[in-house]
């Protein structure tokens, strides 16, 4: 039974990640997400209600468009497997807790579609930071206690040591990621944004390195950091939801 119960819950999940996936792909380039049927992008092509099942479809047609064979991005699978993982960790740790339910699955579903926007344009829209910034208030307000004034000046100090070194070194890490840090310090605190400033560094430095030792990508590209920092950033949460256990 729990095993049925968690596959239900994965693929509600991978139904989410793939409307996160239009969302992350089209309101960065200003496309209407809500009048616009979804289509191949490489021949334009209306997809039809066999073709729009979270992985199923994507197995079904071996990855590649139904009606002009070209290769998906594996992106739209990727962000439906992460959306599915996401629910089942989130029901198994807050089953018994619906508001801090709703304002994590709230929050995840941002990171992710700030990762894909990240992942796909190199930019993170400003609506999507006031979004999460808005999400993480609203988490700090659900809990029994928060320290704001702790949290504020996490944030500031965030702030400070990023801007600063983006001035240092404008090829380093970008304004938008300045920004998303600073709005999740005020959630996470000094130390663990600290940490996951580092295992978003080591992960996507041995991202790189795999890229460029096989040949996929030059020393002068530019790589996303978005989605190393939301991903350390919900390995965090649920590294410290194990701990407190
Ligand atoms: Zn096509």
């Amino acid at each position: 039974m729990t095993i049925v119960a968690y596959t239900c819950i994965f693929y509600f999940g991978a139904i989410f990640g793939s409307f996160f996936s239009v969302l992350g792909t089209r309101i960065p380039v200003k496309e209407n997400f809500t009048t616009t049927r979804s289509h191949c992008t490489h021949c334009q092509h209306t997809l039809q209600t066999k073709d729009l099942f979270p992985i199923v479809s994507y197995v079904c047609h071996r990855g590649k468009c139904a009606y002009c064979a070209a290769k998906i991005d594996v992106l739209y699978p990727t962000s439906e497997i992460i959306s599915g993982c996401l629910a089942c960790l989130l029901y198994y740790f807050y089953a018994t807790d619906l508001l801090q339910l709703v304002a994590l699955a709230f929050l995840f579903s941002l990171l992710l579609i700030i990762a894909i926007a990240d992942y796909l344009y190199l930019l993170i829209p400003d609506r999507f930071q006031l979004l999460l910034l808005i999400g993480v208030v609203f988490r700090q307000m659900t809990l029994p206690f928060t320290d704001w004034p702790t949290a504020f000046i996490s944030s500031l100090a965030i702030f400070s040591l990023l801007f600063f070194t983006s001035l240092a070194l404008p090829d380093g890490i970008g304004g938008g990621d300045v920004k998303l840090l600073s709005i999740l310090s005020l959630a996470f605190g000094l130390e663990p944004t600290l940490f996951i400033i580092l295992l978003a560094s080591f992960s996507a430095g041995f991202y790189f390195l795999h890229s460029y030792l096989t040949k996929n990508c030059s020393l002068r590209r530019r790589l996303p950091f978005g989605p190393f920092l939301a991903a350390s950033a919900v390995v965090v949460h649920f590294a410290q939801m194990l701990s407190a256990r």
